[in-house]
């Protein structure tokens, strides 16, 4: 931390200088003028924890007012690479807003001083047009969550391996917006995750998930659903409170919902293993999806008390032709029959894979050779 001191009176930076800091003012007072010729703007005496300077740091302009010492001061640098890299951290539409703040301050000034003809141009530059599609896309995903007929799951059948029976479905979520059509889950799923819109999602896809099951239970089809989490999902502070409102409202059989957790990049293997503790103790089963893509982290996996693992389609698609993917899908099923957990293989999309993962001892199997997703109305 540098700590710079200024005489009284003295000029701590000038109108049109290249911005190289912006300060933090531990002691004493700061005026911020404006000093064309003989005519002088003062816009504001600043005084201790206050900072200034830094909106051209932010947008790399140079200066728009003059900061003197009105006594001694002792200011705080902070160097625009330090505030930038605080900038570059934050949330893509936090990132937005700023830029437009940024961008309506300096017109703002640019007409008290009548110069807004030369500054057109810059204003129309938009340097992130992904942050307002992201924006739209949020706020439609927000009445979709609140009307609720745009969203629905769709069932796609598990079959257990040996008596070619249907054990279960997983429920995978869909949107349909009555003008951009089916929004893929990959993608409002990642978005809802930089949010809090996720829990929302996450307790209308439990909620449904449930409704499905006793349907079909009560139709006597005798299966499970599972439910997709994101490893994102399970570490927000109201999760596990959210799982257990849901299923309190609901009479469902807890033993027939099994949570999928798909993996994120990066993971708090602490905070999964007490959500996967968590739920478990709410009676419900847990499954590591995309197993070996990520969770397979040797160092963490004797803390996840999971019941089963999904092994990623990306193995049951390589394990036909290379003997080496075949091996590695060998010692996973190992790994999980020595944990005492099921394994399911998903995305079989031939009878041959079929029959290879038959010959393999894997219990179930999932993909578009068994059955697609389906509406839960066609299952009844
Ligand atoms: P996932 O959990 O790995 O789901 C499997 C995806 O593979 C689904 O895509 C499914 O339709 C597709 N699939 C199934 N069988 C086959 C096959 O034989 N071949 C191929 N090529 N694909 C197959 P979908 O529905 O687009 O979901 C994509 C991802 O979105 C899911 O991957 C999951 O990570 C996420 N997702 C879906 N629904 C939810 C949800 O309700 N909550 C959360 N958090 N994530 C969800
Ligand atoms: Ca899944
Ligand atoms: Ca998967």
């Amino acid at each position: 931390m540098t700590v710079s001191v200024f005489q009284q009176g003295a000029l701590i930076f000038t109108e049109g200088d290249p911005p190289d800091c912006a300060y933090l003012i531990e002691e004493g007072r700061v005026e911020i003028a404006s000093e064309r010729g003989a005519e002088r703007v003062v816009f504001d005496v600043l005084g201790p924890g206050e900072v200034f300077g830094e909106i051209a740091v932010l947008d790399a302009e140079r200066r728009t007012a003059t900061a003197r010492a009105l006594t001694e001061v002792r200011l705080v640098r902070i160097d625009r690479a330090q505030l930038i890299e605080r900038v570059e951290q934050s949330d893509p539409i936090v990132r937005q807003l700023l830029r437009k703040l940024l961008t309506r301050y300096r017109s703002t000034v640019a007409v008290l001083r009548g110069e807004l003809e030369s500054r057109r141009g810059h204003e129309e530059q938009d340097p992130d047009r992904g942050a307002i599609a992201k924006i739209s896309l949020e706020a439609a995903l927000r009445a979709a969550l609140h009307g609720g007929e745009q969203l629905e799951l769709r069932l796609q059948p598990i079959q257990e391996v040996a008596t070619s029976r249907v054990a279960g479905y997983e429920a995978l979520i869909r949107w349909q917006h009555p003008e951009w059509g089916s929004v893929a889950p990959d993608r409002f799923i990642q978005l809802a995750e930089e949010t809090s819109l996720i829990t929302v999602v996450g307790a209308f896809v439990l909620r449904e998930g449930c409704r499905a099951l006793s349907a079909l239970r009560a139709r006597g089809h005798d299966v499970f659903v599972n439910v997709n989490v994101s490893a994102r999902q399970l570490e927000a502070p109201d999760f596990v409170a959210t799982v257990e409102r849901v299923l309190s409202e609901s009479a469902v059989d807890r033993r027939g919902i099994k949570v999928e957790i798909t993996e994120s990049q990066r993971l708090d293997y602490g905070r999964v293993a007490q959500a996967i503790d968590a739920l478990r103790g709410l009676g419900l089963s847990v499954v590591l999806d995309d197993f070996g893509t990520g969770f397979s982290n040797l160092s963490h996996l004797h803390r996840l008390h999971f019941d089963a693992i999904k092994l990623d389609r990306s193995f049951v698609r390589d394990m036909g032709r290379d003997h080496r993917a075949m091996a590695v899908v060998e010692a996973i099923i190992e790994i999980a029959r020595a944990l005492g957990a099921e394994t399911v293989a998903e995305g079989i999309e031939t009878p041959t894979e079929l029959d290879q993962v038959r010959a393999l001892g894997v219990r179930y199997a999932q993909g578009y050779y068994v059955g697609r997703p389906v509406p839960l109305a066609t299952l009844l």
